[in-house]
């Protein structure tokens, strides 16, 4: 089959097109024929960043994967070749401690498709059969394999995490990233008023149109001073946060009293200082998250396979160009996900 490899850490040239072997498949996995893929900052990592310790090279990437059933192991039966499905990116036992407790974002044999092992930016991805989700005839490849990591993860965040609820204000910091722009939809189903902010007004614009009730420019204004303005001095009760040092301090200075912030992420730097004199005197809640729970997952892809969450694509790339898909995200140029297409 045709893949993109990695063959070993560094710039978005280290990416290869080439003839490698078919994967063979266990009698507990499939085969599935990939017929879109999403390119995630995970992907970036793999290459050049902490997670590069953790692969083996040469490498496949990508971890949202959507495709056509090719083969089946002996012992997978709820999928038959032919089937249109989506690859759930994490792999799970589901018998330790943290899979019986529904936590098994924490599973102890945890692995990640496209981290741990070989992942989408090919025509052939092997995976076990558990990790196969039917998709309904209405959805496309590409809108499936744009759903898990940006609607699992805000999915995560704002209704397990930070428990938002009807009638509270949520302020998305990027707002135009794939995981902002599936927030600002789940928050609006959940019946918030959402403030969004973004780098360029074309993006604005585009938040709007996803539903956001205001949007700042962080580049020409001072992201919780507006928030302060639009909220009357109040602040809003969540910050969706996965930017980082950047935004972190104006982050937490949007929150009003019992505000919380939840983060995903930190694509801009993980260390920044944190105002200890707001955080007790406003009764702050600093939220961590981590993936998605395999029921998360469920919950919020039920959503989107009956239409009422609907995935932001902005642009898809034939897999032999992985390298600029992967810069133009670089260049943080997308307003929603990136899609390759074997
Ligand atoms: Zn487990």
């Amino acid at each position: 089959m045709r893949a993109v490899l990695v063959h070993e850490g560094g710039g978005p040239d280290q990416l290869r097109y080439e003839q490698v072997p078919d994967p063979h498949i266990s009698d507990t996995e499939a085969l599935v024929r990939v017929q879109a893929c999403g390119v995630n900052h995970l992907d970036l990592l793999v290459r050049d960043g902490p997670w590069a310790a953790v692969v083996s090279f040469p490498h496949i990437p990508g971890l949202e994967a959507a495709g056509e059933v090719a083969q089946v192991g002996r012992a997978v039966e709820h999928v038959r070749v032919g089937d249109r499905v989506l690859v759930g990116p994490i792999i799970v036992c589901g018998r330790c401690e943290r899979c019986r407790q529904g936590d098994d974002n924490f599973c102890k044999t945890l692995k990640i498709i496209g981290l741990h092992v070989h992942g989408g930016y090919a025509e052939y991805l092997k995976a076990p059969g558990d990790n196969l989700i039917p998709i309904p005839s209405h959805m496309s490849y590409a809108e499936a394999a744009a759903t898990p990591v940006a609607f699992g993860t805000a999915w995560h965040m704002l209704v397990t995490r930070a428990a938002l609820k009807a009638g509270e204000t949520v302020l998305i910091v990027a707002i135009g990233s794939g995981v902002g722009s599936a927030a600002a939809q789940i928050s609006k189903y959940l019946g918030c008023r959402v403030i969004g902010t973004a780098g360029t007004d074309e993006k604005l614009a585009k938040a709007r149109a996803l539903g956001a009730d205001e949007v700042i420019n962080h580049c020409r204004a001072d992201f919780s001073r507006e928030v302060m303005r639009l909220t009357g001095k109040r602040g809003v009760d969540v910050v969706f946060e996965h930017v980082g040092t950047d935004t972190w301090q104006k982050s937490i200075a949007s929150l009003a009293r019992n505000g919380r912030l939840v983060t995903c992420g930190a694509t801009t730097g993980r260390v920044a200082p944190t105002d200890i004199w707001l955080l007790f005197l406003k009764q702050l809640t600093l939220i961590g998250s981590y993936a998605a729970t395999k029921r998360d997952f469920l919950e919020v892809f039920n959503l989107v396979s009956q239409g009422r969450l609907k995935p932001v694509i902005d642009r898809c790339f034939p897999l032999e160009e992985a390298a600029s898909a992967q810069a133009y995200l670089m260049e943080r140029r997308q307003f929603g996900k990136l899609i390759l297409n074997p």
